[in-house]
């Protein structure tokens, strides 16, 4: 069993006992949460609640039902218009600029509306709005602008949009709740490549955040409570703005809690935490309390999305406890994750997750070969087809693979064609297959969950294509086809949780 330093497992379980009166807590608030006045609302008086709540984190308003679109998907709508305008541009009868200008409309609506519920100045964003539409308005006809005397290239115009709704909906936050706006650009950079920049991203979130850490304000004080900052996007040296990848204002509140060490880091939605399955799959599903970093990452990494997948590690590393809680019922418990282990309960299943639609590449080797050569073959064709998250595994025999379908940008025939160059014994890709995770720290101690996984699962006559234990033993990866998908997790559901649901 792992083994916790006192001081890690005092901090990890603080939460647990009584709290702490003086703290520094980053609070998160998801799409949903933004998504409309009524819901902001709730937001302000989760923030209000509790004056440690000093460093807020915003995404980009996300759907209030399920017929909307989230801020972010309109302004990547807008971006492709633009694109498919340019490649069009002789094309009179195809004008995609309109269609962005409709989008523009769209987003401005949803703005306006929190504006004036709020009673806010329009002036609020009216000159960030004027700027959107006058920089993307350059962008139809040429190929860079300028902000603060840096010349800013259209041809990565798509980021800087994107990013957009997170920087108007973190500034209208700031007016409302008068906390201090500190822009994503001025503490998350990243270096040429388009990388993370830890060190000076860490130095400056320390410079600008850190003052809010021992902030104690009377009531009457008329310096600010807290600060708000835009989640999802920094900016590369050359001034550009860059997004992290879908879903990552996890990641940058995690980055800001890590590097000022914060006590706790909440993140808010508008679930009650996480379950052990997908409800949209599995009705009866159980709500997880305690879960730790490591369990986390597994079910984010195949597929849970309930947080972006790399906002574990910095707060893993700080160990700084993770909670995900809802702005609709703030006083539930909702998940915490930390270094917790329960002890009783070491080896029991937490959650299943899955992913569809994932490709799967088999390769059975030759076996005179030196391995390390072989597998350096495997991974460059890899990288030079572009195909970016893998699942690997290899044997004396063969080499496994399980990648994104959509990651394929030829046909079948052509993409094995790539490997022509390797030698092989037989190489074969099936599509359409689904990868399914069972994750609990020390499930192999478990003996049991594997007699019945597989038994049932024959029963039921679906076929495991494959099957993987990760080398802590905290992770079984099962494939299946897609067409068996909802069906396993519900089998494998009924077998380990609806005893307890
Ligand atoms: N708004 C962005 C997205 O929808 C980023 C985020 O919400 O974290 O992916």
């Amino acid at each position: 069993m792992q083994s916790l330093k006192n001081t890690d497992e005092k901090k990890s379980f603080y939460f647990i006992d009584k709290k702490p009166k003086k703290q520094l807590i980053v609070a998160k608030f998801g799409g949903v949460c933004m998504a409309n006045p009524q819901n902001i609302e709730k937001v302000i008086d989760v923030i209000k609640n509790d004056a440690n709540r000093k460093i807020i984190v915003v995404s980009a308003p996300g759907q209030s039902n399920e017929n909307d679109k989230k801020i972010t998907d309109l302004l990547y709508e807008c971006c492709e218009s633009l694109e498919n305008n340019k490649h069009n541009c002789n094309n009179n009868d195809y004008d995609n600029s309109s269609i962005c200008d409709k989008v523009l409309l769209k987003i401005e609506k949803i703005f306006i509306e929190i504006i004036e519920h709020f009673k806010l100045n329009e002036a609020t964003i009216s000159n960030d709005v004027f700027n959107i539409k006058e920089i993307i308005n350059i962008c139809k006809n040429q190929n860079k602008f300028e902000i603060n005397q840096k010349h800013i290239y259209c041809d990565n115009f798509k980021s800087f949009i994107a990013s957009r709704g997170e920087f108007l909906m973190a500034k209208i936050m700031a007016e409302i709740l008068n906390f201090e706006f500190v822009d994503a650009i001025d503490i998350i950079k990243f270096n040429n490549d388009g990388e993370l920049d830890f060190i000076k991203t860490n130095k400056l979130i320390r410079n600008k955040l850190t003052k809010y850490k021992r902030r104690n304000l009377s009531p009457t004080s008329k310096k600010r409570r807290g600060v708000i900052v835009p989640g999802f996007y920094g900016q590369l040296p050359n001034g550009q703005i860059l997004t992290f990848s879908r879903g990552g204002s996890d990641y940058t509140a995690s980055l800001i809690a890590a590097a000022i060490n914060a006590d706790l880091y909440e993140n808010w939605k508008d679930v009650d935490g996480l379950m052990s399955c997908d409800p949209k799959i599995v009705k009866s599903h159980l709500n997880i309390r305690e879960i730790t970093f490591n369990e986390l990452r597994q079910l984010s990494y195949m597929g849970s999305k309930i947080l972006h997948p790399d906002t574990v590690l910095p707060a893993r590393k700080k160990n700084i406890p993770i909670v995900i809680k809802s702005i609709f019922e703030p006083e539930k418990q909702g998940t915490k994750i930390g270094n917790y282990i329960n002890s009783k309960n070491v080896d029991m299943v937490k959650a299943i997750t899955g992913k569809r639609n994932q490709v799967h590449l088999k390769i059975k080797k030759i076996m005179e070969y030196n391995e390390v050569e072989y597998f350096f073959q495997v991974f460059k064709i890899l990288n030079d087809l572009n195909i970016s998250s893998i699942q690997f595994d290899a044997n004396v025999d063969f080499i496994d693979l399980f990648f994104n379908q959509n990651e394929i940008k030829c046909d079948e025939k052509e993409f094995i064609e790539h490997f022509k160059t390797l030698d092989f014994l037989e190489i074969s890709l099936k599509k359409d297959v689904s990868l399914i995770a069972i994750v609990g720290e020390k499930i192999i101690l478990n003996s049991q969950i594997f007699k019945r996984l597989f038994l049932c699962l024959n029963i039921k006559n679906i076929e495991v294509l494959y099957v993987k234990i990760n080398s802590n033993g905290s992770n079984i990866i099962i494939a299946v086809e897609n067409r068996h998908f909802e069906n396993a997790i519900k089998i494998i559901n009924k077998l380990l949780f609806l005893s307890k649901a």
